[in-house]
C-alpha cells in the first residue's frame, strides 16, 4: 500500500541545524528515518525571535500561574516575543499533519521542561511544556504532537505514526474528493482502525457517509473530517487492539489447526500482559495475511498504518 507524504513541523536542532543554545544538534535517528517519507518544515523559535547561536540560556518561570519566558543573564522578559511569533507562525500554517519537535526546552518541549520559581533557581518546581509547544498544543492539539523523547516510548509513537500517516491520507482525500464513493471507500480502508479507536466514531462515520440525515456532500465532509480527529484522539486500549485482532483473525482461523490457534491466543495474552507491543501484534497479523492473502484486509489500514520500516523500529 501507498503512504501520502506527511507536512511535519520539526524542531530545527534535531538533526537540521545547530542552533541549541549552546551551538549543538540534537541527532535522533527516529526522526532521521522519518524524514524518508515526510516533508519536513524546520523551525527554531528561539533564532526566530532574534537570539543568537550561541546564546544565554533560557528558563521558563511561573509566577502567579502565568508562565514567562526569561533569559537571567540578560535579565530579558521575552514571553511576548514568543507568543507573537508562535501565533503569527502556527497561523500562516497550512496542510500540516503533525510536529515532531524537542523535549525538555523551554520553547519546543512538549514534555520535561523544567519550571521555575524564580530566574536563579537551582532546582524546578515543576516540569511542563514550552511556550511554543504550547501555542501549537491550543492550535494544533488534534494533530499527532509529539518531542523525540516521548516517541521512544514503542506506543507513543505508534500512536504518533498512525495519527500523522491517517490524517495527512484524509487530507488528500478530502482536498481532491470528487465523489461520496471516493469517502465511502476511504472509509472502508479505516474500518479496523477505526475500530480500535473508537467502535462508537466508526458507527457515527458510517451514517455519515450513508448520507442518512440527508446531508450534502460539503457537510458530510465537515463532520466527517472533525469526528475522524476526534476518533484518534487518545492511545486505545490493550482491549481495543485485542478485539479487532479476534476480527481480523476470524479471517484466518479456520486454515489453521489447534496449536497453531493456541499459538496466536498465546500471543494475545503476551500482549493483553503487556509483554509485548501493538507493532508486534500487527506484525503478527500481517504475517497471517501475508500466507492467506485476503484482498478485504490488504486493504485495511490497521495492517499497514505507516511505513513497514517503523512496525520493526525498536528504540
Ligand atoms: S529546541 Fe526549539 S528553540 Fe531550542 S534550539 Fe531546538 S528548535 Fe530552537
Amino acid at each position: 500500500m501507498d503512504f501520502p507524504k506527511p507536512n511535519i513541523i520539526l524542531s530545527r536542532c534535531i538533526n537540521i541545524e545547530a542552533v541549541r543554545y549552546d551551538g549543538g544538534i540534537t541527532n535522533n535517528e527516529f526522526a532521521k528515518i522519518l524524514g524518508n517519507y515526510v516533508n519536513y518544515i524546520p523551525v527554531c523559535p528561539e533564532v526566530s525571535i532574534g537570539l543568537g547561536v550561541p546564546r544565554d540560556p533560557i528558563v521558563i518561570i511561573k509566577e502567579n500561574n502565568s508562565y514567562r519566558l526569561y533569559q537571567p543573564k540578560t535579565e530579558l522578559d521575552l514571553t511576548s516575543r514568543m507568543e507573537e511569533f508562535s501565533d503569527e507562525f502556527l497561523d500562516s500554517l497550512r496542510e500540516i499533519d503533525g510536529f515532531l519537535l524537542r523535549s525538555k526546552s523551554p520553547s519546543c518541549g512538549v514534555s520535561g521542561t523544567k519550571i521555575f520559581d524564580n530566574p536563579y533557581a537551582s532546582k524546578p518546581i515543576e516540569e511542563g511544556k514550552g511556550i511554543f509547544a504550547k501555542k501549537v498544543l491550543e492550535k494544533f492539539g488534534y494533530l499527532a504532537v509529539e518531542d523525540e523523547l516521548r516517541l521512544k516510548n514503542i506506543e507513543i509513537m505508534n500512536h504518533f505514526l498512525i495519527k500523522v500517516f491517517a490524517f495527512t491520507e484524509l487530507r488528500e482525500t478530502l482536498n481532491s474528493l470528487s465523489s461520496i464513493k471516493e469517502l465511502i471507500n476511504f472509509h472502508q480502508r479505516y474500518k479496523y482502525l477505526l475500530m480500535a479507536y473508537s467502535q462508537k466514531i466508526l458507527r457515527t462515520l458510517g451514517r455519515v457517509i450513508a448520507g442518512i440525515d440527508g446531508s450534502k456532500l460539503q457537510e458530510i465532509v465537515f463532520i466527517y473530517r472533525e469526528e475522524f480527529y476526534k476518533a484518534f484522539s487518545n492511545i486505545p486500549s490493550r482491549g481495543s487492539h485485542i478485539n479487532v485482532s479476534q476480527h481480523i483473525f476470524g479471517y484466518f482461523s479456520k486454515y489453521l489447526s489447534n496449536s497453531e490457534k493456541e499459538r496466536f491466543f498465546k500471543l494475545l495474552d503476551n500482549y493483553r500482559k503487556g509483554l509485548i507491543h501493538t507493532t508486534d501484534l500487527i506484525r503478527a497479523l500481517r504475517d497471517y495475511n501475508l500466507r492467506y492473502n485476503n484482498n478485504y484486509l490488504t486493504t485495511q489500514r490497521y495492517l499497514n498504518p505507516y511505513p513497514e520500516e517503523f512496525l520493526l523500529y525498536k528504540n
